[in-house]
């Protein structure tokens, strides 16, 4: 693809209900762009707020039309849909993605442009004494733990939304077409010079998480299964070993039906045996259906998400 950057800096911003961060991400965002002495554009994708996010961008955008680019989606597609929608849009040569919820500090963007500068494609943050539930950092922990056993990805830190990639990169993210997919473990999948450098992690300014923790199951399920069918081969090495199991313990209890006669006990450790061959086949169908489903949406081919308007100016 013909690199088409018009601009030195894009920032790609998903928000979603965000209006008691706006104001104070404006006020952060905009002189941190301002001192670095590049061209910049700020996109902002309103992944369907139902607050007062979707006028604030409005101003914003009324106030600095030349740098400013707003993507109103018509309902909430997700994060990394939204992000996806930006990165589609972006002009830059180098490209960063940041929250809306000022967890990731702005004042942060120019370590990751020395990281650039210095030749790296795919700059990842590493949350520094991370500001979450405990909760959140444990499964985040199991996640980042599954993922690097799982996957060719090596990241430290892969929930981090503060990031920055080059052009070739965003470029290869945007041709992936992806749907359900965790877009900072595409960019490094695409990467040929990663790296990774340590940030500041504050609370969320204002509101709450936008992740339940159904959210954050499927979020964490698109993780692993756009990157590899692991889970497959592994649910049928397991399969594997419970069928030989069974098939000893049928060899058990025929030769003891030969050789002591019917036999009472047992039974429920028999039902014990089942339910638990049962529930393996549920996980199994669960595993496939959770694979289907996502082949189903990739042949189906619907539109990722919609585009209700966009502002920006056009030369
Ligand atoms: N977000 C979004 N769509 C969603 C959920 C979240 O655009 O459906 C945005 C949200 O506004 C924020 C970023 O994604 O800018 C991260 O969301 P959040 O802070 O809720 O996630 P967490 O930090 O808890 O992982
Ligand atoms: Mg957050």
């Amino acid at each position: 693809m013909i690199s088409r950057a018009t601009v030195q800096v894009s920032v790609v911003i998903p928000v979603y209900n965000e209006e008691g961060n706006l104001p104070l991400l404006f006020s952060r965002l905009y002189p941190v762009l301002d001192a670095l002495g590049r061209s910049y554009e700020v996109i902002f994708i309103n992944d369907g707020s139902v607050d007062r996010s979707s006028q604030m961008l409005e101003e914003q955008h009324a106030l600095r039309p030349a740098v400013t680019r707003v993507i109103e989606f018509t309902s909430n597609f997700g994060q990394h849909m939204a992000v996806m929608a930006g990165l589609e849009r972006t002009r830059g040569e180098v490209i960063i993605t940041l929250d809306a919820d000022l967890q990731n500090p702005p004042e942060e963007i120019p370590a990751f442009l020395k990281e650039t500068d210095a030749g790296s494609d795919c700059v990842g943050g590493v949350r520094q004494e991370r500001k979450d539930s405990f909760f959140r950092r444990r499964a985040s922990l199991l996640m980042n733990g599954m993922r690097s056993r799982m996957t060719s990805i090596r990241m430290t830190d892969q929930g981090c939304m503060l990031r920055a990639y080059s052009r070739e990169v965003v470029d290869g993210i945007v041709r992936s077409g992806a749907i359900n997919t965790f877009i900072p473990a595409l960019g490094y999948s695409l990467a040929k010079r990663p790296k990774e450098i340590p940030i500041k992690h504050e609370e969320r300014h204002a509101g709450v998480s936008n992740y339940s923790l159904y959210r954050l199951v499927r979020l964490n399920f698109d993780l692993i299964t756009y990157f590899t069918t692991a889970p497959l081969q592994i649910f049928t090495l397991f399969a594997m070993a419970c069928s030989a199991g069974s098939f000893l313990l049928v060899i058990v209890l025929a030769g003891r039906r030969l050789i002591f006669g019917p036999e009472e006990g047992g039974v429920f450790t028999l039902f014990g045996i089942l339910f638990f061959l049962i529930s393996v086949c549920m996980v199994g169908i669960g595993l496939i259906g959770e694979y289907m489903g996502r082949t189903y949406q990739v042949v189906r081919n619907r539109e990722r998400y919609h585009i209700d308007h966009i502002l920006e100016v056009t030369e």
